[in-house]
């Protein structure tokens, strides 16, 4: 674990925003990096409690508790405070595809459930997500690596989360991916929802940058049901998978 008194020797400090005078001049990312000397002490807060209720995510009366994904919070937490931090990123990525994705817009569900929050405050697990992933692009470990060919073909209909998801896991096995997208960009309510001061859409395009150089075919501006007949993709494909979960804000 990390440091055993870590969550009463060191307070919680969050990231810096930019200040909002810069902020109303652009549109660009609202958050900013944390020293990553201060981002692992900030692990060390991390008691790795006998029962971490923040990876656990359950769903309580209609409401989520914990992460989600299962993230194997603790392990990477004390990995950023030992310094390791690209044995961190392969812990992470263990239960997590999109970290970047999830580091910048997930409601952090796991903070809530952190036990040090019961009578301190939560260790600050989403930025410590943020700044490993971070560290990992620009340290080079993220990779395009793919098994070998199944000789399977799957198509993925809908190139939001979900879709990126499923076409990520399906191309790590050794699928022949295709992902069909109506819209002219791929990354569905992330990329035309969300606002670029929360998640800048270069962030996207960095990751469809690496599905596609891992062999992942993307078809845009292609209404499934519409400009092609989904008896053509069954005709086509050996399985496809169905993702196209919203509408558009405001049809
Ligand atoms: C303004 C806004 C802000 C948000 N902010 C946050 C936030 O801060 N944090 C957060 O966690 N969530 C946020 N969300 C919600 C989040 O974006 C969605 O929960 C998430 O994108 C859903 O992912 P998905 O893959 O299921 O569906 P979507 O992202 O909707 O992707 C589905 C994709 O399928 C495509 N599609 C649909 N039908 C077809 C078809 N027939 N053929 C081909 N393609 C098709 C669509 O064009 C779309 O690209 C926000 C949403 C909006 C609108
Ligand atoms: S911020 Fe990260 S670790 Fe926390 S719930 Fe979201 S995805 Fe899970």
């Amino acid at each position: 674990m990390g440091k055993a008194t870590g969550f009463m020797d060191y307070p919680r400090i969050d990231p810096d925003q930019r200040p909002a005078q810069e902020r109303i001049m652009d549109w660009n990312e609202i958050k900013t990096h944390q020293d990553l000397a201060v981002v692992s002490t900030q692990a060390a807060r991390c008691m790795n409690c006998g029962v971490p209720f923040c990876h656990s995510g359950v769903i309580l009366n209609g409401m989520t508790s914990g992460c989600p994904l299962h993230n194997l919070i603790p392990e990477w937490n004390d990995l950023v405070y030992q310094g390791q931090w690209e044995e961190a990123y392969q812990r992470l990525v263990r239960t997590n595809p999109f970290p970047e994705f999830t580091a910048r817009v997930c409601p952090a569900p796991c903070e809530g459930a952190c036990t040090a929050g019961y009578k301190w405050d939560p260790v600050t697990i989403k930025n410590i997500e943020f700044e490993i992933i971070e560290k990992a692009f620009a340290e080079g470990w993220v990779k395009t690596s793919k098994a070998a060919p199944t000789g399977y073909r799957v198509a993925v209909v809908g190139s939001g989360p979900a879709g990126l998801s499923a076409a990520y896991y399906l191309n790590a096995v050794g699928h022949d991916v295709t992902v069909y997208e109506r819209d002219d960009r791929p990354g569905g309510l992330m990329m035309y929802g969300i606002p670029n001061m929360k998640l800048d859409k270069i962030i996207i395009d960095r990751r469809i940058g690496y599905m596609r150089e891992s062999g992942i075919k993307f078809i845009l501006s292609t209404d499934i049901g519409k400009d092609l007949p989904a008896q053509e993709l069954v005709a086509k494909y050996d399985a496809w998978f169905s993702a196209p979960e919203h509408e558009r804000p405001g049809s």
